[in-house]
């Protein structure tokens, strides 16, 4: 039984054979897929899915690309959705120091109110930070919240070993299966075993042998195997 912490199954990627995708997953053993969302549609989309699929729950969340759409009102419908038994996290929230679609400063507060929203309604958070783990850290640790999963970790074993530190826990993706990804790997291997989980972060990052396509849950088996593979 293998479960994909990170997918992205409301994506219009999937639109034309969703079931398919699904049907594919649970058929290698993909038993279990958590959906983030990126905005409110995006999230209210995933709600969506939970509800329609036995096999996927929720989370919901404004992503740090799209934190300018981040707002009171947006967070007052999240706590209303957040005690929906299918929503399982806040999620993804964080900071983007990549593409910068988005100000710090605007990606800064959305990320600290949606910490917030978590503690209020006692729920963890899926985190995306990318060229910003520094700060991430310093915000995640001054805002008391405690369960957290840092999503397609791809930092150094240095940050990792603070990360196990806190309890949190690290996703692993399809990027552990790139060749070039050595550091990444180290960190796999010595990586607690109560402290990772796997993703896909499907439709992105699909693993090796599926370079150039779209990712789907099922691919989660390779990157298990590799992972499995490592911490030989
Ligand atoms: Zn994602």
């Amino acid at each position: 039984m293998l479960i994909d912490t990170h997918a992205h199954l409301d994506f219009h990627k999937f639109d034309k054979d969703r079931d398919q995708v699904i049907k594919r997953a649970l058929s290698v053993g993909v038993t279990k897929m958590i959906c983030p969302g990126c905005d409110f549609e995006s999230s209210m989309k995933c709600v969506g899915l939970a509800h329609k699929y036995d096999c996927i729950e929720a989370m919901i969340g404004v992503h740090p690309s799209d934190a300018d759409k981040w707002s009171s009102e947006v967070a007052s419908k999240f706590f209303v959705q957040a005690k929906d038994p299918k929503v399982v996290g806040i999620g993804e929230i964080g900071l983007d120091y990549h593409h910068m679609r988005v100000s710090e400063e605007v990606q800064e507060k959305a990320f600290r109110e949606q910490l917030e929203l978590a503690k209020q309604v006692g729920l963890p958070v899926c985190v995306h930070a990318r060229e910003s783990a520094r700060d991430v850290y310093d915000i995640l640790v001054e805002s008391g919240v405690e369960r957290v999963t840092l999503h397609c970790f791809n930092e150094d074993l240095e940050f990792a070993e603070m990360a196990w530190k806190r309890g949190w826990i690290l996703g692993f993706g399809g990027t552990v299966t790139y060749p070039q990804n050595e550091e990444l790997r180290k960190v796999v291997a010595k990586t607690p075993e109560n402290l990772f989980v796997l993703e896909t972060d499907c439709p992105f990052l699909p693993p090796q042998s599926h370079r150039g396509e779209r990712n789907e849950p099922a691919y989660l088996v390779e990157v298990a195997d590799e992972v499995r593979r490592i911490r030989r």
